[in-house]
């Protein structure tokens, strides 16, 4: 078994932690004077300025295809770049980018939403969460119905990441209660639109504990073409759960590389902070929180990579990406709250970004399926004898 990096690999990788280094990292400290302030820690033009500098040296489109411009990079590769943006606070990505789903777009709707997409044109949000309905999706009770050649949308969705943003949506609305509600037929009954801000659905933001507030969406009898239907009528539901599981082990790779910047500090502090006549880091106390959390960033690395390779491999990832999801989102809250009381007070304070970090990452246990679903997805395959407790090696 080779755990070895490619020279390309190595290559691709080391860019990207010199990027984050020179350009990303000595940003920190006006993100954070600006977010204290109530104000995005990164603006919308800041953003395109670091992307455009990143394109220039190639870094446009990680995983969009080469036939779009992008680097069609692989999984692997794709996780091995996200564990270095994490290494920052600072809401950085590439440029290039467009929702999965996106690229189901007949020639038309390519043209005037994924190609201004990739482009930075055109912002993109995906909507289906309800204040009804999150983890138990099929419940959403925004409605469709056809008035003509036009559709006509009803209802209210929740936690829109980027709904504050958008100039336009994926939305999810039942078009056939019927088909929805049939037993053997729970995929049917719900389409995905492509609805234009201007169409006329409104957005309201959210305060979270974390920095990037997601929004609420109405929709009070917002008419859309029916050209503007993604996929098919009735089809949407599948396309809702290709975009949730396009990447569910790029969360926990952002999440890696937080938690090696977490614990590089929480080591530097015990090194330098002297209580009772020695460093901190001479104690075992201090030493067990810095061992567990080594061992388990170690031990969420392969996760991730696993699943991401599983998923370069063309192999049904599904349960190998939980099982990185759920153990990203204990074991990185789990590091962050040990970090911050390594720090002791000053781990409290804003002063440092251990509390913004903490907040942020206590996200990762409830957006694209809480721990409690991935529980449910990981008992469920074992239960009913999809996977063996032995792993993808068997
Ligand atoms: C900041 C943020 C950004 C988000 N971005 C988006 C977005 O861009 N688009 C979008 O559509 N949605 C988005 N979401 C919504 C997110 O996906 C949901 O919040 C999440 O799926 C959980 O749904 P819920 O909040 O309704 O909780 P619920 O589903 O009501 O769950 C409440 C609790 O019950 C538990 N639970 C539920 N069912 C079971 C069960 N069967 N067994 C055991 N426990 C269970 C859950 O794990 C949770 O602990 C976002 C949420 C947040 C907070």
């Amino acid at each position: 078994m080779d755990f070895t990096l490619s020279t390309e690999e190595k290559e691709v990788r080391d860019w990207v932690r010199t990027f984050v280094r020179r350009e990303i990292i000595p940003l920190e400290p006006d993100v954070l004077r600006r977010e204290r302030a109530g104000q995005p820690g990164l603006t919308l033009s800041d953003l395109a300025g670091l992307q455009a500098k990143a394109r220039e040296a190639g870094f446009w489109g990680v995983q969009t295809p080469a036939e779009y411009g992008g680097m069609g990079l692989s999984a692997v590769m794709t996780a091995l770049l996200e564990v270095e943006l994490g290494r920052s606070f600072v809401p950085f990505r590439f440029g290039g980018a467009a929702d999965n789903i996106l690229f189901h777009a007949n020639d038309d709707q390519k043209r005037r939403y994924l190609l201004p997409t990739i482009e930075g044109e055109r912002l993109s949000c995906f909507a289906i969460t309800e204040p009804g309905a999150g983890s138990d999706a099929r419940n959403i009770r925004t409605q469709a119905y056809q008035d003509g050649t036009d559709w006509v949308i009803t209802g209210e969705k929740t936690f829109i990441t980027g709904g504050n943003e958008a100039d336009f949506t994926m939305v999810f609305a039942v078009t056939d209660k019927a088909a929805l509600n049939s037993p053997g037929a729970a995929d049917g009954g719900v389409t995905c639109f492509l609805v234009d801000r201007d169409m006329g659905w409104k957005s309201e933001p959210i305060p979270t504990m974390g920095e990037w507030g997601p929004a609420a969406l109405v929709f009070d009898h917002v008419r859309v073409p029916s050209e503007n239907i993604l996929g098919e009528v009735g089809r949407g539901f599948e396309l809702a759960m290709q975009w949730i599981g396009r990447g569910r082990y790029l969360l926990p790779a952002r999440a890696i590389g937080a938690c090696e910047r977490l614990v590089e500090m929480g080591i530097e502090h015990a090194r330098s902070r002297v209580t009772f006549g020695e460093p901190i880091a001479n104690r075992q106390a201090i030493q067990w929180m810095i061992a567990d959390s080594a061992v388990e960033i170690e031990a969420l690395r392969w996760l991730v990579l696993h699943a991401a390779w599983q998923v370069d491999a063309g192999m049904d990832s599904r349960q190998a990406q939980s099982m990185a999801k759920l153990y990203g989102g204990v074991k990185a809250n789990e590091i962050v709250d040990r970090v911050l009381q390594i720090h002791g007070g000053m781990g409290y304070t804003r002063e440092l970004p251990v509390e913004r970090w903490y907040r942020e990452l206590r996200l990762l246990r409830i957006y694209e399926g809480t721990d409690e679903i991935q529980r449910r997805t990981i008992a469920r395959n074992l239960i009913k004898g999809h996977i063996s407790v032995s792993g993808a090696l068997g």
